[in-house]
């Protein structure tokens, strides 16, 4: 199913996420993982590519598993900084064959140490929108970035270049990952003036491991607010306390978003299908 036929229905939509192995040793356990995130029945399921711990190898195999296996929608990323055409071209027709419908289009991040673009070299993602349109028919998300992205000069160019990149062919946005609701509602508000139309899927990282997300949002100018850096500060020790706080506040976050009228939210879920079902749980009379 195209996930924007999806999301345009009525209700909340929660999609969740995976990322594929990053050896081979550690595929059966990934696999396991992945089953178990289908089987809490998300609107979707989406799989990294590159990302995420996980290598871009076996991102297709996992979408084709979870869209013709377990029968949950499934949305394969692609990203393409690192990439000819022609690789690119071989990924698109891969994913036709093993009939995916739905591809988060990315650009990447750029390689360190890379003379960055190198002749040929794709630049920002809406030169791989414009291939993917050109060689196949399928449902298109884009990345969208609520605080700006790193490299933007300010927010105003972030949203000019996402208008540009939505107008290629973009059917649905899904965010970064914010830990302040108003970040949110403020980017919307921005975008809709703007001219963006398409849905625009909020992404929320539940935090287990504080530490590791106090450095990944310093590299990405993501805002920590106080009360989550508190969190941090007492429990970044103890990963059960860590855990139990990042669910608790991954929840009020999801709360907040449908009480205002957000209805389709991407949990980060990270390969651990327990703490999606812990917050799916929570949810349980908030979400269909
Ligand atoms: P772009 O949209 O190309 O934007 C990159 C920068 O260029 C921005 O600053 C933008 O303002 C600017 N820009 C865009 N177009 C123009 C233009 N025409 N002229 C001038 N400037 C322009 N990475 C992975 O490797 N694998 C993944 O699976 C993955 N999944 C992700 C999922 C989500 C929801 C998000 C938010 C990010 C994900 N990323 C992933 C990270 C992403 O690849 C990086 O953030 C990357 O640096 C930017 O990718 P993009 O597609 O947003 O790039």
């Amino acid at each position: 199913m195209r996930i924007i036929d999806k999301i345009r229905k009525d209700g909340i939509h929660i999609s969740l996420e995976v990322f594929p192995p990053k050896t081979e040793a550690a595929y059966e356990s990934v696999m396991d993982a992945v089953d178990r995130i289908g089987a809490l029945k998300p609107s979707f399921v989406s799989v990294t590519y590159g990302a995420g711990g996980g290598t871009s190898k076996n991102t297709a195999a996992i979408a084709a598993h979870i869209q013709n296996d377990l029968h949950v929608p499934s949305l394969a990323h692609l990203s393409c900084v690192s990439s000819t055409r022609e690789e690119v071209s071989h990924h698109i027709r891969e994913l036709k064959q093993l009939g995916i419908e739905n591809v988060l289009a990315l650009r990447g991040d750029i390689p360190q140490d890379s003379n960055f673009p190198a002749p040929g070299q794709y630049r920002y993602a809406c030169e791989l929108i414009r291939q993917i349109k050109e060689e196949a028919d399928f449902c298109i998300g884009a990345a969208c970035y609520p605080e700006g992205h790193v490299e933007s000069a300010s927010r105003e160019e972030d949203v000019r270049h996402l208008k540009e990149k939505v107008e290629c062919g973009v059917d649905f946005l899904t965010t970064q990952m914010f830990f302040d609701n108003g970040i949110l509602y403020n980017f919307l508000y921005r975008i809709r003036e703007a001219g963006i139309r398409v849905p625009v899927i909020a992404g929320i990282m539940p935090v287990t491991n504080g530490k590791q997300i106090t450095r990944i949002c310093k590299l990405s100018g993501t805002v920590l607010p106080q009360r989550f850096l508190a969190i941090v500060d007492k429990f970044g020790n103890n990963p059960k306390a860590m855990t139990q706080a990042g669910i608790a506040y991954a929840t009020e976050q999801i709360i907040d978003l449908a009480a205002n009228g957000i209805r389709n939210i991407h949990i980060y879920s990270m390969n651990k299908p327990e703490v999606a079902a812990a917050i799916l749980e929570n949810l349980s009379e908030i979400v269909d």
